[in-house]
Formats: C-alpha cells, sequence, structure tokens
C-alpha cells in the first residue's frame, strides 16, 4: 500500500539509515524501557526501537497511516492511538514514560506545551523540530536566540541539543534543517513558581518587545520599589534574566495575583 506524503500532518519520512541509526543509538533503549513514540508515521523510527524493546506505544493522527502500521505490526508489539497527540492524555500511559517524536513543525511548539503538562509521567523525550527552534529551546541568555519559548522550556526541562538532521535525510525533503533535542523533566526540587499561569505572563509581557528594559515592559507588574525589593536592575532586558529571575519576579506578584487575572 502506496503513502502519499500529506502535507497537513507535516509528513516528511525519514530515509536515511545512517540518521535513523545515530537517532536510536541517542536514545539508547532498554528492553523494560516505556516508549512512547508520536507520529510513527512509515515506521522509520518504530522498527529499529522495536528491536530494543517489545512493545511500544504510538499516536498517530494519519487514519489510512495507522491502517497500514495496524497490517504491518502485530497488536502485541504495537499499541497505535489513533488520535491527535495535542488532545492525548500521556498520563494514562505510564510514568516513567519515554517520549519519541519526529514531530510535526506546525504543531511543534504546542506539542511541546502540552507534554510538558505531563512532566510527571516522563522519564525522557528525544524529538526532532526544526534546527531553529532547537536552537531557541536551548539557548543561553544573552544571546539573540534566548526568548519565550528558551525559558518556558528551561523552566520544565534540562535540554541537550543531539543532532543535526539535513534536509536530505527525508521524504520529502523539508525546506528548513532539523535537529535532535534531547529533554529531561527538571526535578521538583528545583526553584518553582507558585502560579505557571502568572509566570508564563511575566515572561510573554517582558519579551513582547525585547529591545525594550524591563522596566517598560514589566511597568503594568514591577514599580520601582518594586524592582529594588527583588533586587534587580531595572534597566537590563529579558534577554538578560536567567529563568530563576523569572521565577521570583513571579512568585514576588503571587500575593497579588488576583490584579493579573
Ligand atoms: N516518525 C516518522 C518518520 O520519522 O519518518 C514520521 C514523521 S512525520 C514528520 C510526522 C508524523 O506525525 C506523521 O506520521 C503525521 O501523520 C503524524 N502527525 C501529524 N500531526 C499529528 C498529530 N497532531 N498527532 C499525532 N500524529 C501526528
Amino acid at each position: 500500500m502506496r503513502h502519499n506524503p500529506r502535507k497537513r500532518f507535516g509528513q516528511n519520512f525519514l530515509i536515511d539509515q545512517g540518521i535513523i541509526a545515530q537517532i536510536i543509538t541517542a536514545i539508547h533503549p532498554q528492553p523494560t524501557d516505556q516508549i512512547v513514540e508520536i507520529g510513527p508515521g512509515l515506521g522509520a523510527l518504530t522498527s529499529p526501537l522495536l528491536q530494543h524493546v517489545s512493545h511500544l506505544d504510538a499516536i498517530e493522527i494519519d487514519r489510512d497511516i495507522v491502517k497500514k502500521l495496524r497490517l504491518e505490526f502485530s497488536p502485541d508489539n504495537l499499541t497505535i492511538h489513533a488520535i491527535d497527540a495535542l488532545k492525548f492524555d500521556f498520563s494514562s500511559l505510564g510514568n516513567q514514560l519515554r517520549i519519541v517524536g519526529n514531530l510535526p513543525y506546525n504543531i511543534s511548539t504546542p506539542l511541546l506545551f502540552h507534554l510538558s503538562l505531563f512532566s510527571a509521567h516522563i522519564f525522557d523525550m528525544h524529538c526532532m523540530l526544526q534546527k531553529e527552534v532547537v536552537e531557541r529551546m536551548v539557548a543561553a541568555p544573552a544571546t539573540s536566540d534566548y526568548g519565550r519559548l528558551s525559558v518556558m522550556l528551561q523552566y520544565r526541562f534540562d535540554m541537550e541539543y543531539v543532532l543535526s538532521v539535513p534536509a536530505t535525510s527525508f521524504h520529502p525533503a523539508p525546506k528548513v534543517e532539523s535537529a535532535i533535542v534531547h529533554l529531561v523533566p527538571r526535578p521538583s526540587t528545583m526553584m518553582n513558581a507558585h502560579d505557571d499561569g502568572l509566570l508564563s505572563q511575566v515572561v510573554a509581557a517582558a519579551f513582547s518587545q525585547r529591545r525594550k528594559t524591563i522596566r517598560n515592559t514589566l511597568q503594568r507588574y514591577l514599580t520601582a520599589d518594586d524592582f529594588d525589593r527583588l533586587d534587580l536592575n531595572s534597566g537590563l532586558r529579558a534577554e538578560n534574566l536567567s529563568v530563576n529571575d523569572f521565577v521570583a519576579i513571579s512568585n514576588f506578584l503571587f500575593h497579588r495575583i488576583d490584579q493579573f487575572y
């Protein structure tokens, strides 16, 4: 059964066996791992993963692909959830999940935020994403790539850039370069925001005009006095603040939370 790649589902299938082998080596699957693959497609990663584990769960939105996979793999080895990964309840599968996904680029950011809701159930994740997105995710403060995505994901995950993947490794070749990133949920003992929504609001406001100082972008939230009490220089820009600085600001504002919702 031939499958014509569907653009609306971001279907670019991995065909480079060398890259596939490097991804599997990076994942380093162990027989007892509970692997969950997002978007298995034609099985480029599914088959080699099943050489290391006897069973895995996969979430696939394209019903034609689901049919194909059901013919190719035994349900003893592959449980397919025919659903949109953005709506999937990952906590239903366990609490030491190893997530693997060559993610559709059009939904990669909402999907990462959806997955971050389940970080207590996740052991780690290896994701293929647009290279520029990975660079922004792992960016350090005071660099041009450091922004809202970096802060909000670094708050939840320790992340590492694993591997660059050229466009020619896929069929059809996407217009952009790709990269694999490894994400490990940060332990809950790390500095936590009292309210994640408030943290998210503050970070969004601070980066809304990245050339402006936080005195300007955060004027709805902090007075000159507040900056002093936080021991924070209001002449800085958002890109100069660490993840912990943002958490400290949102926790400082927590007792006035009613003003911001
Ligand atoms: N893993 C395969 C590979 O590496 O060749 C396919 C990768 S392809 C970039 C993305 C896959 O995710 C496709 O199979 C596509 O149908 C599926 N997909 C797209 N949107 C999805 C969604 N919202 N939920 C689950 N799967 C989705």
